[in-house]
């Protein structure tokens, strides 16, 4: 099975950090860092502000040099759902 990962910010998804719909049921798509309660938490981000986010979370979770993190979150992002327009 694929992995789910949150379509805004990238992070792998686990029943544990899922976002809630405006119902309080789960949301599929979105981690709770991003989406809560029907909405986004940061309805301003932006794709550019997410890669550099992810790219910083990258560099401290799993070791990867700037370069690395920032080409792994630049082929990431553009895919997911928020970002596609
Ligand atoms: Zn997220």
């Amino acid at each position: 099975m694929e992995k789910q990962i949150c379509q805004s910010c990238g992070i792998t998804l686990t029943e544990e950090n899922k976002g809630l719909n405006a119902d309080k049921s789960q949301n599929e798509e979105y981690c709770h860092y991003c989406f809560n309660y029907g909405e986004f938490t940061e309805p301003k981000m932006t794709l550019d502000l997410q890669i550099k986010k992810l790219s910083e979370m990258a560099i401290s979770n799993f070791n990867l040099s700037e370069d690395e993190a920032l080409t792994m979150a630049k082929k990431t992002l553009p895919k997911l759902k928020r970002w596609q327009h």
